[in-house]
């Protein structure tokens, strides 16, 4: 049978394994499993959340409030926005298939980081656009400019914290940079790490109320997946220009987000301690990673993230490692898909994060 050509080139997105699948394939107890590979919450999500959706079980039956009000108005209230500045996805991931599906063709170009979210070119292979990179490891926003320039692609990905090597731009820089670019452009900020990011550096903060008061071309990305601990529940939001969010909306299938998870979300973004709690945790436990890195001579990225990418030198190998960890229960992930010899380690518990060093310090 012939597919659609747009498919061939498609490469599927890889998830982090799921403890389930190491049960199986090594015969390891759940409770010796520890995943260290989707930058999830170690501490879960907060139990005010846990209580509200264990009530709202009983709505089940019914179709979800699809104009998501709820859930909307809490958000906006959080970042000062009006509701029709405002799109909900099943995860951000939904809401880059929008606007990817919304602005770009086969005739497209997009332009992102070379290394970046995996996610942002399965979507723009969907649509037949060409990808452009960077070379830089890191985001530098002067190549950036160059190559808009000389490619006048149709969309920028920036994210910021990138995912996965955990460095973020200074939003000074991110601002000029916005500004010379043209109206036309769609640029996509994803902030999924924004919540970490912020509490590491205020010139970091990207306030997306200011992102979008100041350009009308500029899209941003935030989700419940990470600081929050709801992952499971698949809830991301864009924040735009109201004429942008209008064109999103067209492509929206009807009760995107379940009763469930729009409750679960509405509950955890006024739970700000939670996060709080959670945000300082990550970085007191990063520094345990920082001085494992500098023992063990590992070069070890600068992260205002909840993970680590911990580069190996010559004789260490990322894909050996990663299965090796396996074998003895621990999930991370190795980043030789990205031509990275690293691998990225999601900062876990206390407990969790001493596991990694035992095991790895015995394997390197
Ligand atoms: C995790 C992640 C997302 C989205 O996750 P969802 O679970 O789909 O909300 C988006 N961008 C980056 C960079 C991420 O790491």
């Amino acid at each position: 049978m012939k597919f659609n050509a747009t498919l061939e080139n498609i490469i599927t997105y890889e998830a982090g394994k799921p403890i389930e699948l190491v049960v199986r394939e090594f015969g390891i107890e759940p409770k010796d499993i520890v995943k260290l590979a989707s930058n999830e919450n170690p501490f879960g999500c907060s139990s005010k959340v846990k209580e509200a959706v264990v009530n709202i079980v009983s709505k089940m039956a019914l179709y979800p409030d699809d104009s998501m009000f709820k859930l909307k108005d809490a958000l906006g209230q959080r970042y000062k926005v009006q509701t029709d500045n405002l799109i909900i996805g099943s995860g951000s991931d939904q809401v880059i298939e929008f606007a990817i599906h919304a602005k770009a063709s086969s005739k497209s170009k997009i332009l992102m980081n070379s290394i970046t979210f995996a996610m942002y070119e399965i979507y723009a292979k969907h649509v037949g656009a060409e990808v452009i990179r960077t070379a830089s490891q890191e985001h530098d926003l002067d190549e950036f400019y160059a190559l808009y320039l000389r490619e006048k692609p149709e969309m920028i990905f920036l994210c910021t914290p990138n995912n996965p090597t955990g460095d973020a731009i200074d939003s000074k820089k991110l601002f000029d940079f916005l500004s010379k670019i043209d109206s036309d452009t769609l640029v996509v900020v994803d902030g999924a790490y924004m919540e970490y990011a912020i509490a590491k550096d205020e010139n970091k903060k990207v306030d997306p109320k200011e992102l979008i008061e100041k350009f009308d071309n500029v899209l941003y990305l935030g989700t419940f997946s990470k600081a929050y601990g709801l992952g499971g529940m698949r809830v991301g939001y864009g924040i735009s220009n109201s004429k942008i969010i209008k064109e999103l909306y067209k492509l929206r299938p009807p009760f995107n987000i379940t009763t469930l998870s729009l409750e679960a979300a509405t509950v955890a973004i006024n739970d700000e301690e939670f996060v709080k709690k959670s945000v300082i945790s990550n970085f007191e436990q990063m520094k345990r990673y920082e001085e494992f890195a500098n023992i063990q001579k590992i070069d070890i990225i600068e992260s205002y993230t909840n993970f680590v990418t911990l580069c190996l030198s010559g004789t260490q190998n990322s894909t050996k490692l990663s299965n090796e960890l396996l074998k003895k229960g621990m999930i991370v992930r190795d980043l030789s898909s990205y031509g990275m010899n690293a691998i990225r380690v999601t900062v876990g518990t206390a407990e969790q994060n001493s596991r990694f060093f035992e095991l790895t310090k015995e394997l390197i």
